[in-house]
């Protein structure tokens, strides 16, 4: 199996650069007409159709090849969204180029072909060329002022000695594992984040809609950078973790999970607005891309009815008056925090479907008391969670 893995870096693109990134984004529009004309959208049938019609761009076939991919990809979205109701022909406008062919790494530059043994030269960041040493780099992404490496190595999934399951909510990730270590993480900065930018963009008073909506793509832009390096920082901790315990990871299948959070089911308007601002899928994306590379299993459940049942006996949970984060069981008469019952049930619903067989101790041993020295979640600067009892 292979894992991809992408590093990126800032760069100051010449007239050279600017001149293919322009010349891309043509032949990628000309390829969506054509594309959109015929109603193809395979791969292989919008190359028939459409490398012949490339022959007067001024570019080497290699950036012709993957220009049509690149059509691909808009042409299958556009399906997509016009199957729930838009339709208007899509029109690229970002500069940006995809290429898996002909480029090189080497003496610490990015060589990209351009004209016949006239290579346009990058220079690589040292942090860049470190990532990629040793590994086979696949794919360059160019755009204006950003070029990412997506790099790949074989990976054996590592035979699991127990799992972990996550849990989300607004403002923390809850971990259960199966050796019944709980802990918290943190996450309210990225919510915090998105507050304070979507509390910006609201006071925007201009009445010119074109200028608004720059200022509120530079706004949005930045916040999904800051959101994704905190989540950047949570994935990490969370996959050395389970790395160091062969943990594999259990998450919520959370396609079509904003459905849940829309008009009309009963949620306030800051609620609905900071749990669909909280980007999970960019969360489990990176989770995911991070432990796959490490070779861990991750595995998905449906995440229906994961907080609203006790985990232990599965009966119907009540909420507990005056301590909203609690959940009380009326068949096992105790009280659970609500948040660490569903990453329970979570690490449950991924064990039952695991493909191997659990060592029975991990599952009945007894619960460790939070804030034990010994918690490895805490020694990785987890937060290890405490119970209120
Ligand atoms: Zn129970």
């Amino acid at each position: 199996m292979l894992a991809i893995k992408t590093v990126q870096q800032f760069y100051e693109p010449d007239k050279n650069i600017m001149g293919l990134l322009e010349e891309f984004r043509r032949m990628m529009n000309h390829c969506i007409q054509i594309g959109i004309a015929e109603n193809v959208s395979s791969l292989k049938a919008l190359s028939l159709k459409s490398y012949k019609q490339l022959a007067t761009y001024d570019a080497m076939s290699y950036y012709k090849q993957c220009s049509i991919s690149a059509a691909v990809g808009v042409l299958r979205n556009h399906r997509k969204n016009a199957r729930r109701g838009g339709s208007r022909t899509p029109y690229v406008r970002r500069l940006r180029l995809i290429t898996c062919y002909g480029f090189k790494v080497e003496d610490g530059c990015l060589l990209l072909p351009h004209r016949p043994r006239q290579p346009i030269r990058i220079p690589l960041t040292s942090h860049v060329q470190a990532t990629v040493r040793g590994y086979s780099v696949r794919s360059v992404t160019l755009t204006r002022d950003k070029l990412a490496l997506s790099y790949v190595k074989q990976i054996i999934e590592i035979r699991p000695k127990g799992f972990v399951g996550i849990d989300r909510n607004l403002d923390n990730l809850t971990l259960a594992a199966s050796d019944q270590l709980v802990a918290k993480y943190d996450i309210s900065r990225a919510t915090r984040v998105k507050a304070t930018y979507r509390e910006v963009r609201s006071h925007m008073r201009r009445n010119d809609v074109r200028i608004r909506r720059e200022i509120s793509s530079k706004y949005g832009q930045k916040q999904r950078e800051r959101v994704k390096q905190i989540l950047h920082h949570a994935s990490k901790q969370i996959v050395e973790a389970a790395k160091r315990e062969r943990f594999g990871i259990v998450m919520e299948n959370l396609t079509g999970i904003r459905r849940l959070y829309q008009r009309g089911n009963g949620q306030g308007n800051s609620y609905r607005g900071r749990m669909n601002s909280w980007s999970f899928a960019e969360l489990q994306r990176q989770i995911e891309y991070k432990a796959r590379w490490e070779g861990l299993p991750v595995i998905y459940v449906r995440p229906h009815g994961t907080s609203a049942k006790c985990s232990m006996c599965g009966s119907r949970m009540t909420r507990v008056p005056e301590e909203n984060r609690q959940l009380h069981c009326p068949t096992c008469d105790v009280k659970m925090d609500r948040d660490v019952n569903a990453a329970r049930n979570i690490l449950a619903r991924g064990v039952r479907f695991a493909p191997i067989a659990l060592p029975v101790e991990a599952m009945v041993q007894e619960p460790r008391t939070a804030g034990n020295p010994e918690s490895r979640w805490e020694r990785v600067n987890v937060k290890a969670y405490a119970p209120k009892s």
